[in-house]
């Protein structure tokens, strides 16, 4: 193992995704270990099979129907750009903060990194994106879960893809040092458990990074009526809206420390105002708006921005059942 992990360090390989694999694999449901065949993986201890389809192995279908039910595995919609002027500004701010992340994860956790992505955050057309890429050289294994079959295409055999779902993770106990849920968690059927699945398969020491829409931002606390109205629109693809600091206090009360905190996309104006600003200054004009409102809303309300990022790490071992004591961590 000690060898495995040393040749873990320098940057994503094909080997050490084999060695982990082979280590790291285990059953979702009976959580023993997993063997290779031919056609995919098998339980030594129920005999479940878990079959390679095209670029990725499938976990959920063998899962029973209580994990499936309610299960969304269409995310197409997701990843198609609203056609709005604004937008363009808006990802641009947005990648210029995503690409910064790779170097926090580095100073918090030293190598070898193992990464789990629930929802392929760091992929598009099967490699890790252009503006992401500082990642390939900062992890030393990368694995993507994702129930949505469409969205598991492969180009990078240092990739490891899996269909699945955070409720039932296919790995063994402290198999990573980073899980990454970025945009994902409202989409979540059970997020609670997604949680615990998360704290189980992190090493202690190990890092968490959530990034999700803030159900406390300024906006949605000043217009009560209309933050309501977004919340009934929105329930069609989310089952989970928590606030800034409700997450909080779920990671605290699971065992871990905040380590990093920022609230993100401050400008909370309607599409239709962000789209007359981006007509009257131009696009790069309005990414420097963005840039500074979120740079002052970051330092002044943390807590009030559209999304917010968290990295959160789990602080040793923690009664399954000892949740009511909230930790006082520092932010
Ligand atoms: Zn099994």
């Amino acid at each position: 193992m000690d060898g495995i992990m040393r040749a873990m360090v320098a940057g994503l390989s094909e080997e050490a995704s084999a060695a982990f694999l082979e280590d790291c694999l285990s059953c979702p449901l009976c959580r023993k270990r997993l063997h290779s065949h031919a056609a995919g993986w098998r339980c030594g201890a129920c005999a479940r099979s878990f079959p390679r389809r095209g670029d990725y192995i499938d976990f959920v279908d063998a899962l029973p129907s209580s994990f499936r039910d309610g299960l969304e595995t269409d995310f197409s919609e997701h990843y198609v750009l609203p056609d709005e002027p604004y937008w363009a500004p808006l990802v641009t701010v947005t990648q210029e903060y995503s690409a910064l992340v790779p170097d926090v994860l580095a100073r918090l956790v030293p190598p070898p990194r193992r990464c789990l992505d629930i929802g392929r955050s760091l992929v598009e057309h099967g490699h890790i994106k252009p503006h992401l890429s500082a990642y390939e050289r900062c992890l030393s294994v990368y694995c993507v879960l994702d129930p949505d079959p469409g969205q598991l295409e492969c180009r990078d055999p240092r990739i490891f893809m899996a269909r699945g779902i955070g409720e039932a993770l296919p790995f063994a106990d402290a198999s990573f040092e980073i899980v990454l849920i970025h945009a994902t968690l409202d989409h979540f059927v059970d997020y609670s458990r997604a949680l615990d699945e998360c704290r189980r398969v992190l090493v202690a020491g190990g890092i968490l990074s959530i990034v999700m829409n803030n159900d406390g931002s300024w906006a949605k606390r000043l217009a009560r009526k209309e933050a309501r109205r977004r919340r009934i629109e929105a329930s069609k693809h989310h089952n989970v809206f928590l606030t800034a600091t409700r997450m909080v206090e779920e990671l605290r009360e699971r065992g871990y420390s905040i380590v990093h905190f920022r609230g993100l996309r401050y400008l909370l104006l309607p599409a239709s105002i962000l789209n007359r600003i981006n007509r009257a200054i131009g696009s790069r004009a309005l990414a420097s708006v963005m840039r500074l409102s979120n740079r002052v809303g970051a330092a002044l309300a943390p807590r009030l921005g559209g999304d917010f990022h968290l990295l959160a790490r789990k602080i040793g071992e923690m009664p399954d059942r000892d949740r009511g004591r909230a930790r006082r961590d520092a932010l």
